[in-house]
């Protein structure tokens, strides 16, 4: 492991960084990016234009043309390089999104493993599911079939700021392995990881002008992204994914929705309580819960409530909240003011609702101006913002349960489907639970990381989580256009009606008998 960057070799990086946005029309004006560690300046970068967009995709489009005749074990390659200089510059990653999003550096590295996780299962897969297919025709002898697989285009990513290395990258990943070219919106608050991350792509031999960063709002630039792409990428709340969704309807032009979750945590009565509390602190404090898979309901069987209620408040009270850039702090602090005041809406909202407060509770400002304490509530109901609305920050709230059928309904009764969790010693009967759950992630004694990393199956979410999926064939799949070509090897009697009918008939019978006849 590489000891952390000097801070003057970090604000080099970060100047460098500024200059790899989109160029902008009328010279471009700055804006500056805050640390939450601190409140204080992080650096400052160029706002982009809707024209600067148009020409960025137009950049980007020109850059595919070459691109997509690259071969794609060529294109595998580069990615692979780009998965080695992650892992080996990881250092400058984990320092980027630490200072862009306060969360605490092991949170930080799940964005650089994964990131790599996904290159390479990409690398190694994507010709496989990009190869031309020979496909069944109607009648095999008198026509052949194939299915070829065209890169869409310039694909469109807009990401949110609280994964700001994953959620910019691994999804452009795929689709740049399919020959696409990539228009990447990061959000305003986190521009520099992704800058980084499409910087250490050109380094492994990505062409210059394939990914494109375009800096600024959702509000000034999403509608022009919609615009220029050929697909559309969302990741952000359920709210924001609604108007992209729109947007894109207009144009005809596909997307892919990740949205926010209510993420439930069951915990069955013979669960190994002792790992089921470890499980909790990592399912609800991950990012300080920022996280669309954080777990924000935990049922647990009456058998073991207390017992539960009593080790978890115990482990929390244990937890290290600080703000530096080392592996030492159990969570870090929230992304901003607005962050910190919607977790302490929630629980002043519950609180006066009647709701208690087990752990936790305060902002912690003797730290950093917006770290909070991660924090447990029982006796919350119906009425309460947080109830049903995410909260997305570290606060869970404790619900007891006395049959699993009642766990299930309740887990289920929400308007989200994204990541779910069971705790039980018995894995079967695990499995057996999560498939009556409405949720497109459900993890068997794992919050969300062996779901999340299994990038050999589809992920998103089930209900208003979101619409298409990532990782597995799905998630290359879709930068892709199907293309079916039929070649007529015989000629049919189409032309004498009779006859047709009469030769169609027959050969349809006979395909009805063949045991593989499809
Ligand atoms: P957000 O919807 O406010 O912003 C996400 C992105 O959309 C940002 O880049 C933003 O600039 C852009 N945006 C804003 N308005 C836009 C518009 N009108 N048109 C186009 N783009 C626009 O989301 P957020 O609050 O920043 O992120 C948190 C949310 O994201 C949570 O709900 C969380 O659960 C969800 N999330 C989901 C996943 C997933 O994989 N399902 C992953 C991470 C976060």
């Amino acid at each position: 492991m590489h000891p952390p960057r000097p801070p003057e070799a970090r604000e080099t990086l970060l100047r460098e960084l500024a200059g790899h946005a989109a160029p902008s029309e009328g010279g471009g004006e700055t804006f500056t990016i805050e640390a939450p560690f601190t409140g204080e300046a992080l650096g400052e970068v160029r706002r982009n234009t809707a024209e600067d967009v148009r020409r960025a995709a137009r950049r980007a489009r020109e850059a595919q043309r070459k691109w997509r005749e690259v071969s794609i074990r060529e294109r595998s390659k580069i990615l692979l390089r780009f998965h080695d200089l992650v892992l080996d510059r990881q250092n400058e990653a984990l320092d980027l999104i630490q200072l862009e999003t306060g969360k605490a550096r092991r949170h930080a590295l799940e964005e650089v493993l994964d990131t790599a996780i996904v290159s390479r299962y990409y690398a190694r897969t994507a010709k496989e599911f990009l190869r031309t297919k020979r496909r069944r025709s109607a009648f095999p002898i008198i026509t052949s079939t194939v299915e070829h697989r065209h890169p869409k285009g310039v694909c469109g990513f807009i990401a949110p700021w609280n994964y700001p290395l994953d959620l910019a990258a691994t999804d452009a990943v795929p689709a740049l392995i399919a020959g696409n070219a990539a228009l990447v919106k990061p959000d305003e608050r986190t521009p520099f990881t992704a800058l980084w991350a499409a910087k250490i792509m050109r380094e492994a031999g990505v062409p210059a002008d394939l990914v494109q960063i375009v800096v600024g709002s959702g509000s000034e630039l999403g509608t022009a992204i919609i615009e220029a792409s050929d697909f559309v990428t969302f990741t952000g709340s359920t709210k924001t994914g609604r108007i992209v969704a729109r947007k894109a309807a207009e144009r005809l032009t596909g997307f892919s929705l990740e949205l926010g979750g209510k993420n439930a945590m069951i915990v069955c009565a013979d669960a190994d309580v002792g790992r089921a509390v470890i499980g909790a602190e990592r399912a609800a404090f991950s990012g300080s819960g920022q996280l669309c898979v954080a777990a924000e309901r935990i049922y647990v069987h009456s058998s073991i409530y207390d017992e539960f209620a009593a080790r978890l408040v115990e482990r929390i009270g244990e937890m290290r909240l600080d703000a530096n850039l080392d592996f030492a702090a159990d969570m870090g602090s929230l992304a901003s003011e607005a962050q910190l005041r919607r977790v302490e809406e929630h629980i002043e909202d519950a609180v006066s609702k009647g709701a208690k407060v087990l752990a936790g509770g305060k902002r912690r400002p003797d730290i950093g101006p917006y770290f909070f304490e991660p924090t447990i509530l029982e006796n919350t109901s119906e009425g309460m913002a947080l109830f049903r609305e995410e909260t997305f920050g570290p606060v869970a709230a404790l619900f007891r349960f006395e049959s699993e059928d009642d766990a299930i309904k309740l887990a289920n009764d929400s308007d989200f489907g994204l990541n779910f969790s069971v705790w039980t010693r018995d894995a079967g009967r695990g499995r057996l639970i999560a498939s009556r759950l409405e949720a497109g992630m459900v993890g068997v004694n794992d919050a969300y990381a062996s779901a999340w990393s299994a990038t050999d199956s589809p992920m998103g979410g089930f209900k208003d989580s979101g619409v298409g999926r990532r990782h597995g064939s799905e998630g290359i799949l879709k930068y892709t256009e199907a293309q079916n070509v039929s070649t007529q090897r015989v000629e049919v009697p189409v032309g004498d009606a009779e006859r047709y009918a009469k030769f169609a008939t027959a050969a349809l019978k006979i395909m009805r008998r063949l045991p593989r006849g499809r």
